[in-house]
């Protein structure tokens, strides 16, 4: 038998610890091949009954008074958050806002908390809305953006950092897991590194949380954020998380003052007086559908737990690389992520000069993948959804595809939502 017989696929997955899990997701298209888990994850079969409960009960019956148990949902989902997908103490995490406006939080804070430091130090491969937030504190702030050319495939350079950290340094800012080629950024030697110039880390895990393990505690790592509906399966523009060291959340102030972040918010005091802890960091109301519906993505992924993830994540992607070293790089495809796997996430990039229109052709077989600038087709086999024959299956759509030159008759014009 051959590696790249289907039959090895079979065998792997009849291998596969996590193979049950599959189960407990809706998949109402059985021939439908979904390697886009990194950017909106699958729907849990739990979640579309909790929330018709939430619906009806919670709302319709217990109107206001439901609130009772409401009002906590977000330090009680951190912690849950806390205790299976990264490595935090409960009180270190909070479900809230979007990625992008805690990011904004806990960078301002970050800043205020280093005056007389003139730098926010970044790179450039990191995800864009990351960068646009910093522009945006750097131009009003009148700081040095400082920038490091990071390798679109290799990631963030740890010598890199090393060489642009200074002690005008005030905060430091990647991405734990590089969202377009998944390399995996040195959380501890960076955060160890940025420590020493007595700068502030905040590390965006939205590739990471939920697909490997993150160590927060043990890397040291100050600040954090967090998508919840790409590896958590919560739901599209389901709440973000965001993390905040114990030792730092007096410390620190965030900028939206907002009544869920007030010391004792029912009071309704007209002086603004920040709750102890992570509280503080919460701004208004909370998105009550979205976060129960959150919550039960988390469960299932920290139900998983992050080890095994971890080991299908290695396996899955390293048999995707097998396979596309077999059939797609004699068409033209190149790897354009780490080969090492203890060095990638769950996801793994492609490089074509053909890209967009390939990506478009295989949505219409029915491999849904996703297309990244400027010419790579981003293949994300989510460890806990996704089986061995689905990526033997997806791939041999795509060396059938690009054999056939069936691309060809694709516009080359993009979409809006690539
Ligand atoms: C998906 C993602 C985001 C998304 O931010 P939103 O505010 O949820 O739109 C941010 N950063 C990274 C690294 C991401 O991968």
């Amino acid at each position: 038998m051959s590696r790249t017989d289907r039959a090895v696929a079979e065998e792997l997955d009849r291998a596969d610890p996590l193979a049950a899990y599959r189960d407990r997701f809706v998949a109402p298209e059985p021939d439908l091949i979904y390697l886009d888990g990194n950017s909106l994850g699958r729907l849990p079969k739990t979640t579309a009954a909790v929330l018709a409960e939430v619906v009806s009960e919670q709302w319709g019956r217990g109107l206001i008074r439901s609130w009772e148990h409401w009002i906590e949902l977000a330090q009680r989902i951190g912690d849950e958050i806390a205790a299976g997908i990264v490595e935090a103490e409960p009180g270190e995490v909070v479900v809230s806002d979007s990625t992008t406006v805690n990011l904004y939080k806990l960078a301002v804070a970050a800043l205020d908390a280093r005056p007389g430091r003139r730098v926010l130090l970044c790179d450039d491969d990191n995800f864009p809305t990351d960068s646009y937030v910093f522009q945006a504190l750097a131009a009003a702030r009148d700081l040095e953006l400082r920038v490091i050319p990071t390798d679109l495939d290799a990631g963030l350079s740890t010598a890199d950092v090393i060489e642009a950290l200074d002690t005008d340094v005030a905060l430091a800012s990647f991405s734990h897991v590089a969202y377009r080629s998944g390399a995996i950024a040195d959380l501890a030697a960076v955060t160890a590194a940025a420590h020493d110039v007595g700068a502030l880390t905040l590390w965006d895990l939205s590739h990471s949380g939920g697909s490997i393990p993150v160590p927060l505690r043990s890397a040291g790592v100050d600040l954090a954020v967090g998508c919840t509906y790409k590896y958590l399966c919560g739901g599209p523009g389901a709440p973000a998380y965001l993390y905040v060291r114990h030792e730092l959340q007096d410390q620190l102030r965030q900028p939206i003052w907002g009544w869920f972040g007030q010391r004792d918010q029912f009071a309704m005091s007209g002086r603004y007086d920040a709750a102890p802890g992570i509280t503080s960091f919460l701004v208004g109301t909370p998105p009550v559908l979205s976060m129960l519906g959150a919550r039960e993505g988390v469960r299932v992924v920290a139900d998983a737990g992050l080890e095994a993830l971890r080991a299908k994540g290695m396996a899955l992607t390293s048999y995707l690389v097998e396979l596309a070293d077999a059939w797609l790089v004699p068409l033209g495809f190149r790897l354009a992520s780490p080969r090492e796997a203890e060095r990638r996430g769950s996801h793994v990039t492609l490089h074509h000069s053909d890209a967009w229109r390939i990506c478009r052709a295989l949505i219409d077989r029915r491999v849904v993948p996703d297309f990244r600038t400027p010419d790579r087709l981003r293949l994300g086999p989510a460890p806990l959804t996704t089986s061995y024959a689905e990526v033997w299956d997806g791939l041999d759509r795509l060396r059938r595809l690009v054999e056939d030159g069936v691309h060809e008759s694709y516009a080359d014009s993009r979409s809006r939502v690539t």
